[in-house]
C-alpha cells in the first residue's frame, strides 16, 4: 500500500477536540487504502512553557537535560492521538523518536538526523496500524535523547518520508499553505500553489517559519515533494517541488520573509587596518554567537565603522564583547539595537530581472523607511530596518511588486 506521511503542528492538536478532528482526517486517508505514518508536534505553546521552566532554573541549562525536558511535549500528543484513534476503532500505536528508530548526531538542542531504522514502523504498518511518531526528537547511538531545533517536527516528517519512500509528505498547519508573505502580517498575502525548493529554502531561512529550513533542505536533497496544507480547511495547499518543470509561473518575486529574532551591533571609529574585522568578530565567534549580516564603512579620517547582526538572544553577550573590544581598539563608540527586523524579498526571477534592488529601495524611501543594512544573494535581497516599520514595509513592497496578483 502507498505510504503517506502527515505532520500536524502545535495549533492543529492544541486541544482534545482538535486531536479528534485530526484523527478524523487521518482516518479518511486510511480508508482510501493508504498506510499512514503521522508525525506530531507538541500542543501549541507547550514547548515554550518547557523552555521557560528550564530557563527559570538556569539561563544556559545543560544541553542534555534541556532535550530530555523538551522532548516530553511531543510524548504527550503522540499518546493522546493514538488513544483517540484506538477509541474510534482503529489500530494505532505511538512511538517516541527513539522507539521509532530515528538516530541523530549528539549535538543537543540542534541535532541532525543521521539514519532512520524503519523496520519497526514497517512492521506495524504491515500489521494494519496507523503509526504515530513524535516529531522534533531523536536518539544518539548511545541512547541519549536529542531535539532538532525549534520547528523541527517538519524535518522529522520529511526524514521519515524519505526513510519510508512515501508518496508525499503532507505538512498540516494553521494556514492554507505557503503565502507570498506571513498572512498574519499582511491581509493582501496570497497563497502560492507551487514553489521551488530553492525559493522555499530561502524564504524559510529568512524567517518564514511555516517550514523549518532544514526540512526544505532535506526534501530537496532526497527529491521528496512536500505539500503544506490547512488542518481545518480543504484545498490543495502549496506544493514544494525540487525543480521548476516549466509549468510553474516564473514570478520575479515569490515572497517576502521577515526575521525579528536578530539584533544589530555597531562599533564606531576603529582604525582602518588589516585584521580589524577578525579582532572584532573573533571574540564573538568564541562566544559561539552566529553573525549574519556584516557592513563596514570607512570615513575620510581613516577610521571605520563596523556593524553586524546576531541572534537577539545573544544581544547582551555580544554587546559586552564589543565593549571589551572597543577598549582594546580605542574605538569611539559602541551602539546596540535589539529592535530591528530583517526583511527579505526572494525570487528566482531576480537572476534574469535586474532592478529589483533599486525598486525595493525606492519604494521604502518613498514611504520614509530608513534602511540600516543591506545584503544580497542571487535570489534574495535583505534589508534591516527599525522593527516599527515591519508592517508598512511588507505592505508597500507587497503592493509595489504586485504579489497579491
Ligand atoms: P505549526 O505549529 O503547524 O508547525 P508554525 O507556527 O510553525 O505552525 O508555522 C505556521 C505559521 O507560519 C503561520 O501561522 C504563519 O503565521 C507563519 N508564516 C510565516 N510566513 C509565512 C508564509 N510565507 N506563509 C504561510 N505562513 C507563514
Ligand atoms: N514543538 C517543537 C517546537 O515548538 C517542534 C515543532 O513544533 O516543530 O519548536
Ligand atoms: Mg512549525
Amino acid at each position: 500500500m502507498p505510504v503517506i506521511v502527515q505532520k500536524y503542528g502545535g495549533t492543529s492538536i492544541g486541544s482534545i477536540e482538535k486531536i479528534s478532528q485530526v484523527a478524523e482526517k487521518i482516518i479518511t486517508e486510511k480508508e482510501k487504502g493508504n498506510d499512514l505514518v503521522v508525525v506530531v508536534s507538541a500542543m501549541s505553546g507547550e514547548t515554550n512553557k518547557l523552555v521557560e521552566l528550564a530557563k527559570s532554573i538556569d539561563k544556559d541549562p545543560s544541553g542534555r537535560e534541556f532535550d530530555v525536558l523538551l522532548s516530553t511535549g511531543e510524548q504527550i500528543t503522540i499518546s493522546l492521538l493514538a488513544m483517540t484513534l484506538i477509541k474510534k476503532g482503529y489500530k494505532a500505536i505511538s512511538f517516541t523518536g527513539s522507539q521509532a528508530g530515528i538516530f541523530t548526531n549528539s549535538v543537543f538542542n540542534k541535532a541532525r538526523i543521521e539514519t532512520i531504522n524503519n523496520s519497526k514502523i514497517k512492521k506495524y504498518l504491515d500489521l494494519g496500524y496507523i503509526v504515530v511518531i513524535a516529531g522534533f526528537q531523536g536518539v544518539t547511538e548511545n541512547g541519549e535523547v536529542t531535539t532538532l531545533g525549534r520547528g523541527g517536527s517538519d524535518t522529522s516528517a520529511v526524514a521519515i518520508s524519505v526513510a519510508m519512500d512515501a508518496k508525499e509528505c503532507q505538512i498540516f498547519t494553521d494556514v492554507d499553505g505557503v503565502f507570498t508573505t506571513d498572512p498574519r502580517i499582511s491581509a493582501g498575502a496570497k497563497k502560492i500553489d507551487q514553489i521551488t525548493s530553492e525559493e522555499m529554502l530561502e524564504l524559510s531561512s529568512q524567517g518564514s517559519k511555516v517550514l523549518q529550513p532544514r526540512a526544505v533542505e532535506f526534501a530537496g536533497k532526497y527529491d521528496i515533494g512536500i505539500r503544506v496544507l490547512s488542518t481545518f480547511g480543504d484545498g490543495s495547499g502549496t506544493f514544494i517541488k525540487k525543480e521548476n518543470d516549466g509549468r510553474m509561473e516564473k514570478a520575479i518575486i515569490s515572497g517576502i520573509a521577515f526575521n525579528k529574532d536578530e539584533a544589530q551591533l555597531t562599533i564606531r571609529g576603529v582604525p582602518d587596518q588589516p585584521g580589524i574585522a577578525s579582532l572584532i568578530l573573533g571574540p564573538i565567534a568564541e562566544l559561539n554567537i552566529d553573525v549574519d549580516m556584516i557592513v563596514q564603512n570607512v570615513g575620510e579620517d581613516g577610521l571605520a565603522n563596523f556593524t553586524f547582526t546576531v541572534p537577539r538572544s545573544d544581544f547582551n553577550n555580544g554587546l559586552k564583547s564589543l565593549e571589551e573590544s572597543s577598549k582594546k581598539l580605542k574605538a569611539k563608540k559602541v551602539i546596540g539595537n535589539n529592535k530591528i527586523v530583517k526583511i527579505s524579498m526572494v525570487g528566482v526571477g531576480m537572476r534574469t530581472h535586474p532592478g529589483v534592488a533599486s525598486k525595493m529601495f525606492s519604494v521604502l524611501a518613498d514611504n520614509n523607511i530608513n534602511i540600516s543594512m543591506i545584503s544580497t544573494s542571487e535570489i534574495k535581497i535583505s534589508i534591516v530596518t527599525d522593527e516599527k516599520n515591519l508592517e508598512t514595509a511588507i505592505n508597500v513592497l507587497h503592493d509595489a511588486f504586485k504579489l497579491e496578483r
